[in-house]
């Protein structure tokens, strides 16, 4: 599934070819996708795009009358051609620009969105209620203690939902977690300022060192098959249920927590 680093991998991968270029035609193959394809989007032929922007997992790409709320779904990626291709039988949609430049919409599994908005950027329903970017400022260990307050829900649980912050997948928080020597288990109301402190410190890190990674990859965003797949990371308890902490040499646990796998180490992680 495409996190945050890899959605935001794809803005900056394609934002250069696009920016400012005015859209000649939306063709629309399968409009069924997690929501159906908003009608308004065929009607931007003429505006020219002005930016793209992420918010958590969402790409919005706004023009003068509004913005197109994009969601990559579990499958979903987006490449740029140069020239005019045949598309295969997941290519649901293709905005055209001038020069026949065309951003093209892959999607096997059908759970992205591309949905018409003309109102204040934040004020979608889908983007009201969600909770800070882990790499901008707000996001404070100040106001993860503050929110976490008498909150018995395990911390790993807090920090993966997207309305106390957002982007900080399954993958990221077992990660951040053991960075942290904080127990996924524990409860987040119960876990001190300064520990706080240390968890927003490995979250970002993760996330910065995910993008930077991904960065590598830009150069795939155009071309005739390239297909960004996900960022190849060095996990430190992901995946190695069993094996030796990195840490201390104890056998790391794995249990489902919240219906995601959790691998942690029961010596280390408190
Ligand atoms: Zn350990």
């Amino acid at each position: 599934m495409p996190e945050l680093p890899e959605v935001e991998t794809t803005r900056r991968g394609i934002l250069p070819h696009i920016q400012g270029l005015r859209v000649q035609q939306v063709i629309v193959r399968q409009p069924k996708l997690r929501w159906p394809v908003s009608p308004e989007l065929v009607q931007l032929a003429g505006e020219p795009l002005r930016d793209i922007a992420r918010r958590g997992k969402y790409l919005l790409f706004s023009f003068d009358r509004g913005i197109v709320l994009a969601h990559l779904g579990m499958s979903g990626s987006l490449r740029i051609l140069e020239s005019e291709k045949p598309a295969d039988a997941h290519d649901h949609l293709d905005w055209v620009f001038e020069n026949g430049i065309t951003l093209r919409y892959h999607d096997p599994r059908r759970f992205g969105a591309w949905l018409w908005w003309d109102g204040e950027s934040t004020g979608h329903p889908l983007l009201e209620s969600l909770g800070p970017e882990p790499l901008e400022p707000d996001f404070t260990a100040q106001y993860l203690y503050r929110t976490s307050r008498g909150r018995k829900v395990p911390v790993k649980s807090f920090v993966m939902n997207s309305h106390v912050v957002v982007g900080v997948g399954n993958i990221y928080a077992n990660e951040a977690l053991f960075s942290a020597g904080i127990s996924p288990l524990r409860a987040a109301g119960r876990i001190s300022l300064e520990r706080y402190q240390r968890l927003v410190e490995s979250i970002r890190k993760i996330l910065e060192d995910s993008i930077r990674q991904g960065g590598t990859t830009l150069r795939d965003f155009v071309g005739g098959d390239g297909k960004p797949g996900y960022f190849q990371q060095t996990l430190q308890v992901y995946g190695r249920a069993g094996a030796p902490c990195l840490k201390c040499g104890e056998s790391l646990c794995e249990i489902r927590l919240g219906q995601r796998t959790t691998v942690f180490c029961k010596v280390c992680q408190t």
